[in-house]
């Protein structure tokens, strides 16, 4: 410290740079040298070790096998849901201008600025929400006066300004109970939501409610680092009334990329989304 007066050094740009594409964890980025050279020096060896480990892992998927975190994510959420007796329905990814103005008010500027447009009358879904309101009403006719439960995993596309937590591809879950008594419906919430954190072996988690410019009003799930896993909403609501839905339901809606940073303790979204050169959140080019 004597040698620059107590000033401290962190890595440069393009250390702090490479040593993010490798994986580095937070609190490796943030360390401070009390001086250029024994910043080098560190990072020197930081780097080393960062790739020998990334070549050990690849070395080990090209014998043994893997898949992206999000995939075993969804395949044991999904396995966990129909063993509940949920039904898992399977929508097109391109939605209808008409289907999401029943959700999202047209003059919404944030929201509309967020859609990726095909055309005048298509885009790329950004929620699954509106598929699953028309499963909903067929499956209510059919159920006569049975709750039941039907969820959706998939992708979602938002125009998002660029973070660490957002992705403009990610995938979403969204699972969706119709007809339990008005009185149950939070008891359920929690309890869906603890089954399938759990399951994850996610516990350190919290409630949050918030406004929504979808929902007016939904309840977040947030993870011990203040990252919003999923967003909940119940009904009836004053949306049910574009789709002519008459009855009570319960919503979540969860990122499973979010889920897979939390599962895995990462503080990027880039290391677990859809992406070319990384496998599991390795990099290839090393
Ligand atoms: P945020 O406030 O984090 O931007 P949101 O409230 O706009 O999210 P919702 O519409 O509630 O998102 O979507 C449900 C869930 O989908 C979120 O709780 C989050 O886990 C996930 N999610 C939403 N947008 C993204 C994104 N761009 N990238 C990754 N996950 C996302
Ligand atoms: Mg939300």
């Amino acid at each position: 410290m004597t040698e620059y007066n107590g000033k401290t050094f962190g890595f440069t740009s393009e250390q702090l740079s490479r040593l993010r594409d490798l994986g580095a964890k937070a609190e490796t980025l943030e360390a401070q040298f009390s001086g250029p050279l024994m910043r080098d020096a560190n990072y020197r060896q930081t780097e080393q070790a960062l790739v020998t480990a990334a070549r050990s892992a690849i070395k080990e998927m090209l014998s043994t096998g893997g898949r992206p975190l999000v995939e075993v994510i969804s395949e044991t959420l999904c396995e966990l849901l129909v063993s509940r007796g949920l039904i898992q329905v399977s929508t097109p990814i391109i939605m209808s201008r008409a289907r999401l103005s029943r959700m999202v008010l047209e003059s919404d500027p944030l929201f509309y600025s967020q859609v990726f447009w095909l055309d005048a009358k298509r885009c790329l879904r950004p929620m699954l929400a509106p598929h699953l309101y028309e499963y909903m009403l067929d499956l209510l006719k059919l159920a006569e006066g049975r709750p039941f439960g039907i969820f959706e995993v998939g992708p979602c596309f938002r125009k998002e300004s660029k973070g660490s937590r957002h992705a403009s591809e990610f995938t979403m879950l969204n699972l969706v109970e119709v007809g339990l008594p008005l009185d149950k419906r939070l008891d359920r919430l929690s309890e869906l939501v603890e089954a399938i954190l759990g399951r994850l072996g996610l516990k350190d988690w919290r409630h949050e409610e918030v406004g929504s410019t979808v929902y007016e009003k939904t309840i977040d799930i947030v993870s011990c680092d203040g990252l919003e896993l999923a967003s909940c909403s119940m009904g009836p609501h004053p949306l049910d009334e574009a789709w002519g839905f008459d009855g009570t339901w319960l919503g979540l809606g969860f990122g499973l990329e979010r889920l897979a940073m939390a599962a895995a303790n990462l503080d990027r979204v880039s290391l677990v989304s859809r992406t070319l050169g990384r496998i599991k959140g390795i990099p290839l080019k090393i």
